[in-house]
């Protein structure tokens, strides 16, 4: 069974490590290799997707800068794939290439892991900013009925995002803001869910914070920051040292990976081989 994943550049991607342990470790006979693909080259993608429909390739990941640029390939995109706007698995079934996106349940899966008790009662949840994860981060939480906000440092983005959430058929009104102390002080008090979907605080800059430097904490959050190199940022480094909950992205990468993973082979993700072959 070969698998992989494709996008530019994807040298420095964990994806290989969490799924060629996962092979191994379920006994299936297969690897997962990088496919990098040069946003310039014009059949690259459409190459991979053939491998795919001719059984060569199982299936596919897709990153950055692919995740939109693969949709006009696939022949259906899920709901989920559909509301992000963006794809990051790939696989074939009944003959048909299917766009899927492991993201938001593998954000809600990890926040539900590490804070059950704050998923237990939904409430209001501050994003932080208005990118690709950013989507993937909203539709899970609108879909578990919280209420977002986001902040970001490009309003016209922010406010864009908030927008297309407002206006989904079930959707709640999404809020906009910039990224400063004024919008969040405005908000604080209601907010018990932070995530933080900006590369803020990933090496090499690890001594910075998007938390805005002369912004009071609240007494009580829960701080989820999807960056996980390093395993805490200095968000989460000083979340805890104020005593709130506080984890990094490591365990939402773990389980978009395995859903992934179970989609391609039909089989359970050893999840903790994957943990421990990335920690
Ligand atoms: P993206 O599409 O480029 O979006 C990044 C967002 O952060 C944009 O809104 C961007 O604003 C904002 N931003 C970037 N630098 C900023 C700065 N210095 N100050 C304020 N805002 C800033 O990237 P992405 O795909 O969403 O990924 C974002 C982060 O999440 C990365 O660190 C990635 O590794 C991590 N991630 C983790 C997982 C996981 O499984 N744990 C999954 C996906 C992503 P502009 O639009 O103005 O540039």
């Amino acid at each position: 069974m070969r698998l992989g994943l494709t996008g530019w550049p994807v040298s420095h991607s964990l994806s290989p490590r969490l799924h060629n342990a996962a092979l191994r470790a379920v006994g299936l006979d297969g690897e997962y290799n990088l496919y990098p693909v040069d946003p310039s080259e014009p059949d690259g993608l459409l190459n991979l997707t053939q491998k795919i429909r001719s059984g060569e390739l199982a299936g596919l990941n897709v990153t950055i800068p692919h995740k939109q640029n693969i949709i006009p390939m696939v022949d259906e995109l899920t709901s989920t794939a559909k509301l992000i706007g963006a794809v990051n698995t790939i696989y074939l079934r009944n003959g048909r290439l299917i766009g899927d996106n492991t993201d938001a349940q593998g954000f809600l899966t990890d926040l539900h892991k590490k804070a059950p008790t704050v998923m237990s009662s939904p409430g209001t949840a501050m994003v932080f900013g208005a990118g690709g994860s950013a989507r993937a981060v909203i539709t899970a939480l609108l879909n578990s009925s919280w209420c977002v906000k986001i902040a970001a440092r490009d309003i016209q983005k922010a406010q864009n995002l908030a927008l297309y959430f407002s206006n989904q058929p079930s959707g709640k009104s999404v809020e906009a803001g910039f990224l400063d102390q004024q919008f969040m002080t405005s908000l604080m008090s209601s907010v018990n869910l932070l995530v933080n979907t900006t590369p803020i605080g990933m090496v090499p800059n690890i001594d910075q914070s998007p938390w805005p430097a002369d912004l009071p904490w609240p007494k009580s959050l829960m701080v989820y920051d999807l960056v996980y190199n390093p395993r805490k940022t200095k968000l989460v480094n000083d979340a805890i040292s104020l005593g709130l909950g506080a984890v990094g992205g490591l365990g939402m990468l773990v389980e978009q990976a395995a859903l992934a993973f179970e989609l391609w082979t039909g089989v359970e993700a050893p999840r903790e081989v994957m943990y421990s072959a990335v920690e």
